[in-house]
């Protein structure tokens, strides 16, 4: 017989061995040795109280053997003579569609504009230090794509829109730690990342997809109105009557391609804000009501934050503990930051998107003469805008978050994660009001929903511009690109995707759809 259950277990209970067997053989009132072995379903903080507990939901087996832990069986086949499907991008969406068109049996060839993981920490190597950025491998281009030197945090609201649990089995198929199936937040790190990439890579090789790096696409052969080739920078054309296009949020080339070729493009509204961060220690003693030394059964705590501001939502995104702030910029002359961690979040900053909703249709005005492209022209405004605030490098504009509020330069700013360094600027009076003025009355109202939160030992840090794509690449129901046969916009850039885990189920959706009538 199989059980489920609710336990909940204390911080000081949890520290007792075999303590959910203790618990569960007390709650249902049998004897221990009855109980073949628990397994964990879900595991959750509740640190809404001074006394945090850990909430457990769990299967407990009575005499009746444990089964393994997967649902899914993932097998592939020889694909290397079957037809092929062409995906445009290796990151999340490109790698589930190249794994999902094997299990189908179509092979999968990906053509990437970025360096596989290894060669890529050289180029971050050079952002980091030289300010240097490698337009085709950066923190967004490369194998794995934005996810990879990423936070790997797992969450997303996508829950309708394709099945999680296939997507995390596959993650934990392919090296992934098994605790993403149990934990409320699951999260992977950027130290582990690298390896489940590249397994991931060697699935495909191994079952004959091909995988071409450095291949930057720059051009599609149509007719008729239907896809019949890619051309890559280096002057090769290929052949191609299925093309997964799954490039990111952040290829403006491919935008400005489409929009050139007149192929259907729509504007999208998006987000645009700061990164905040406060030492680490700050948010523990918020988040679990201590002096800042949390207990060491506790990981480094996290928030979520939303305020409505003027009618625009203002709101903490990607929020990542005990991490890092880094160069996300795609090009030279633009500053761009985002946050990632390390799998054990022991960094000592905790850092956070702190964003304002962007009406497209509402807040451009002066952008209209750009047309679909107005939201994305905007967002590259606020990145070079960054660029200069920042001392024209990769230094990133920075004040402390009570002066941004109230209207000072800072004199001095706080020690900071943010390796190519912070230049103190007056964000406060650069930034258009439209994000300005939201921000500085959404962190004072952040400072009242948590208290501590609104403080001088924190930095804003400018700019983070990449929440989700300014522009929407439609498709119809069958997934197609509605004016070109054959042509599958897919994943964030496509805009049907906010993270790791919907580009991936994105992409999987997207596979069949390209091989249905293959
Ligand atoms: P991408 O991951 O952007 O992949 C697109 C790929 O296409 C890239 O590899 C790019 O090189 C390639 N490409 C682009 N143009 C061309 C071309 N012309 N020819 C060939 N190839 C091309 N999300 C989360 O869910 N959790 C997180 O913790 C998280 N942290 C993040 C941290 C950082 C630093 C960054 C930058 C992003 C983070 N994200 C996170 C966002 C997440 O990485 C993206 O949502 C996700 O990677 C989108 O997947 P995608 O496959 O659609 O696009």
């Amino acid at each position: 017989m199989i059980k489920d259950l609710q336990l909940r277990v204390s911080l000081k209970e949890e520290e007792i061995t075999n303590i959910l067997l203790i618990k569960a053989s007390e709650k249902l009132a049998i004897s221990r040795e009855d109980i073949s072995g628990i397994k964990v379903l879900r595991k959750s903080i509740d640190a809404r109280k001074p006394k945090i507990f850990f909430n457990y939901k769990v299967a407990v087996y009575i005499n009746e053997p444990v089964p393994e832990t997967s649902e899914y069986v993932f097998e592939y086949k020889d694909v290397s003579k079957a037809k092929p499907v062409h995906i445009i991008g290796f990151g999340p969406a490109g790698m589930y569609a190249a794994l999902r068109c094997i299990e189908l049996g179509f092979k999968p060839i990906v053509l990437e504009r970025g360096k596989n993981v290894q060669d890529r920490r050289r180029d971050l190597k050079a952002i980091n230090q030289d300010h240097f950025v490698n337009e085709d491998s950066n923190y967004c281009f490369g194998e794995g794509g934005a996810g990879t030197y990423s936070d790997g945090k797992l969450y997303t609201r996508s829950l309708k829109r394709g099945d999680v649990r296939r997507i995390f089995e596959n993650l934990v198929f392919h090296g992934a730690t098994d605790q993403i199936l149990v934990d409320a937040h699951p999260h992977i790190g950027t130290n582990k990342l690298p390896k489940v990439v590249s397994n991931i890579r060697e699935t495909i090789l191994k079952y004959g997809g091909e995988i071409h790096f450095e291949s930057r696409v720059t051009d599609f052969i149509i007719k008729n109105n239907a896809i019949q080739g890619i051309q890559l920078q280096n002057g090769k054309e290929l052949t191609a009557n299925r093309v997964i296009l799954a490039t990111g949020h952040s290829a403006r080339d491919i935008y400005y391609l489409l929009h050139k070729k007149e192929i259907a493009l729509q504007a999208k509204s998006f987000a645009m804000g700061v990164r905040v961060e406060h030492p680490q220690h700050i948010i523990d003693a918020i988040q679990y009501h201590c002096d800042g030394n949390r207990n060491e059964l506790l990981p480094a705590a996290a928030y979520s934050l939303v305020h409505q501001v003027n009618n625009r939502g203002v709101y903490s995104f990607c929020m990542c503990p005990g991490g890092f702030i880094v160069p996300a910029a795609t090009a030279n002359g633009e500053v761009v930051v985002n946050g990632m961690s390390p799998s054990k979040r022991n960094n000592e900053f905790a850092n956070s998107g702190i964003v304002v909703e962007i009406n497209v249709d509402k807040d451009l005005p002066k952008y209209e003469r750009f047309g679909v492209l107005k939201g994305l022209e905007y967002q590259k405004d606020f990145e070079k805008l960054a660029f200069t605030a920042g001392g024209r490098s990769q230094t990133a504009p920075a004040q402390r978050l009570t002066d941004f509020v109230e209207g000072n330069l800072s004199s001095s700013l706080n020690p900071t994660s943010y390796q190519p360094g912070l230049n103190a600027a007056p964000l406060h009076s650069l930034f258009p009001k439209l994000i300005g003025s939201r921000l500085r009355k959404g962190f004072k109202a952040f400072g009242t929903k948590m208290k501590g939160f609104y403080t001088a030992e924190a930095n804003i840090i400018g700019v983070e511009s990449r929440t989700s794509s300014p522009v929407n690449i439609p498709r119809k129901e069958n997934l197609e690109h509605p004016e070109i046969t054959g042509l599958f916009p897919c994943g964030e850039g496509g805009g049907y995707a906010g993270g790791i885990v919907s580009a991936a189920m994105d992409g999987e959706r997207c596979a069949e759809a390209a091989t249905s009538n293959l």
